[in-house]
């Protein structure tokens, strides 16, 4: 997969880049990942990327065309609005009125083979760039200076979900996976301050081990974000859970 970010502040990605995990998957070969700097399409010696706004009104405005022109860079203006490049290549801005990010849009994300990540800045973008985009996507209700942070939160989800970028294989019991969040996690030392680690963890019993982990999987969800099990089909092994759960409660 090819990810591609454009934005102002390509410095800010160096880091990003050197993650293990995004390492590990460009080495693997799963990951190509380019950043691209929006001002090396501004013309003149001040690179002139924003401009106040029509109408009025506070801050600036990233103009058309270095954007349009840095995007064209990276993707034949021929291949957009093909079904072929719709389903090989999607161009997404970041934008606090854009689609929310789940872990679901990650597994979309990452099927397909180019993904144009475009970072705004300012008070945003000139509406007319969005037309060259596919979708927009939001990392949450609260307004960032930039699309950075929200490009690289994008990237690294969907970078994880690649073929060969985690040292373990699954991450199919992660929050969200199966629809819940993740039950609660214990290392070394079995006890801490007077505190121990659940003494099923210790058994060796794996059944026992995995109905502890559903069980507290369950409690957590409907503890803190009972909206992720609105509509959910439950096994009968997740009812019977669910009623020891109200019984713990009682
Ligand atoms: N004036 C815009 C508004 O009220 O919707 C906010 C612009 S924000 C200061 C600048 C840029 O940060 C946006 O163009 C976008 O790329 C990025 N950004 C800010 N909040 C974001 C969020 N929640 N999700 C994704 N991107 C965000």
């Amino acid at each position: 997969m090819k990810i591609t970010i454009l934005t102002m502040f390509p410095k800010l990605f160096d880091s990003f880049r050197e993650g293990p995990v995004v390492q590990r998957a460009i080495r693997k070969g799963s990951l190509e990942l380019t950043v691209v700097d929006i001002k090396d399409f501004a013309p003149g010696s001040f690179r002139h990327i924003d401009d106040s706004p029509f109408g009025g009104g506070a801050g600036m405005v990233m103009r058309c065309q270095p954007v349009l022109d840095a995007l064209r860079s990276v993707r034949g203006s021929a291949e957009r609005g093909s079904a072929v490049s719709s389903r090989s290549t999607i161009v997404a801005a970041l934008s606090p009125a854009g689609r929310p990010f789940t872990q679901k849009e990650a597994h979309r994300l990452s099927q397909v083979s180019h993904l144009i990540l475009i970072c705004g800045h300012y008070e945003g973008m000139d509406e007319r760039i969005y037309r060259h985009v596919d979708e927009e996507i939001s990392i949450g209700d609260y307004v960032l200076t930039g699309g950075e942070i929200a490009a690289m939160a994008v990237s690294d989800a969907v970078i994880r979900l690649l073929p060969g970028a985690l040292r373990s294989e699954s991450t199919s019991e992660e929050s969200f996976e199966n629809g819940l969040l993740e039950y609660p996690q214990y290392t070394q030392p079995a006890v801490y301050e007077g505190e121990a680690v659940p003494e099923v963890l210790l058994s060796g019993n794996h059944a026992r081990i995995r109905c502890w982990r559903l069980k507290e999987s369950l409690r957590r969800t409907l503890e803190r974000r009972p909206d992720l099990l609105e509509g959910r089909q439950f096994t009968e092994e997740e009812i019977a859970l669910l009623e020891e759960i109200k019984k713990d409660a009682r």
